[in-house]
């Protein structure tokens, strides 16, 4: 696990660079789960995603000691979280995205100050060329999630929502590479170790699923699922020791299970969530853990989606 001391110092570094989020509440929504459910509210967070809680606090930490470029290989929620924190700190952000990046991803990442360099279509061929770029001229290569600083970042939001729901009983997180979930895992099982941390994966990007059943990190192929966010291949090696030993319980889910999630957000909650970010949610309603009557939280871990992938998702 992640040092309960190194996640508090993460809350410190990261203070005034990112937004405490709100937990929402919705009656229609406490019906529907059984439970009394506290949305914690990442989509609303500064840059649309939970990824800027780490980011900051690795980009903080690495310019804190003199470091002026910093270099990460990811079009969405993480590039554009980089960016945003390198633009506060005043230093380079140099993003690796793929030759077929979305127009809308790209103007994302440039608003933020950001620079783009295009490169092949497949994390395999950009991860190289970050770290290469990033070695070329004294940068660091910023992780998405397999890295204690990004970890302990991400962990921050698992000591909010024990804040801020005081009574509660579970979290349901959404899971890709499982910096989030292992963060939050650190941070509850550490302070809280009776609240239940539940892990939820599409069903067909099922990587760590299939790592807890085989007791070691097994590889997926490609998924086209919705939940763009949460397309990893593999666990990753840090990342996934801890969620092998803490969490409690991990749950798969449809993208139409996903698609609903998101449309009762929007309905019922007035919500604008992306597929990964409603995620959780889909595994909450899903009914597939057995949790009835309690106070429970769920992570809406990002709101970027464009216009068009929006309606045509909704229900
Ligand atoms: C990155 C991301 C996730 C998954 O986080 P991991 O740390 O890779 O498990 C979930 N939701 C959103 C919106 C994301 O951007």
């Amino acid at each position: 696990m992640i040092d309960l001391q190194k996640i508090r110092r993460a809350a410190g570094n990261i203070e005034g660079m990112i937004h405490r989020t709100p937990v929402m509440t919705s009656g229609r929504l406490d019906k529907l789960a059984g439970n009394e459910v506290f949305l914690k509210s990442e989509h609303l967070q500064k840059t649309g995603s939970f990824k800027i809680r780490g980011a900051a606090n690795k980009v903080g930490l690495a310019a804190k000691e003199g470091v002026t470029h910093v270099v990460t290989a990811s079009s969405g929620n993480h590039g554009q979280a980089v960016a945003c924190v390198a633009g506060m700190l005043s230093i380079r952000a140099t993003i690796v995205v793929p030759e077929d990046v979305s127009p809308a991803k790209a103007s994302a990442i440039r608003a933020y100050g950001g620079q783009i360099v295009k490169c092949g279509l497949t994390s395999a061929e950009r991860i190289p060329e970050a770290v290469r770029i990033a070695g070329d001229d004294g940068g660091v290569f910023i992780p998405p999630y397999d890295d204690p600083e990004i970890m302990a970042g991400q962990g921050t939001a698992g000591l909010e929502i024990l804040e801020q729901v005081p009574g509660c009983g579970a979290i349901f997180v959404p899971v890709g590479g499982g910096g989030l979930i292992a963060g939050i895992l650190s941070a509850v099982k550490q302070t809280r170790p009776d609240v239940r941390v539940i892990g939820v994966e599409p069903d067909t990007a099922n990587d760590t699923q299939l790592s807890l059943e085989a007791g070691r990190r097994i590889a997926i192929g490609a998924t086209g699922t919705i939940a763009d966010g949460l397309r990893t291949a593999i666990p990753g090696e840090l990342t996934f020791p801890i969620v092998r030993e803490a969490l409690d319980d991990l749950i798969t889910v449809t993208d139409m299970e996903i698609r609903k999630a998101m449309t009762i957000l929007f309905e019922g909650a007035k919500q604008v969530v992306e597929p990964s970010g409603a995620t959780a949610l889909a595994g909450l309603l899903s009914g597939k853990t057995g949790i009835r009557g309690m106070r429970v939280s769920v992570v809406l871990s990002g709101g970027n989606v464009t216009p068009a992938d929006y309606g045509r998702l909704l229900l």
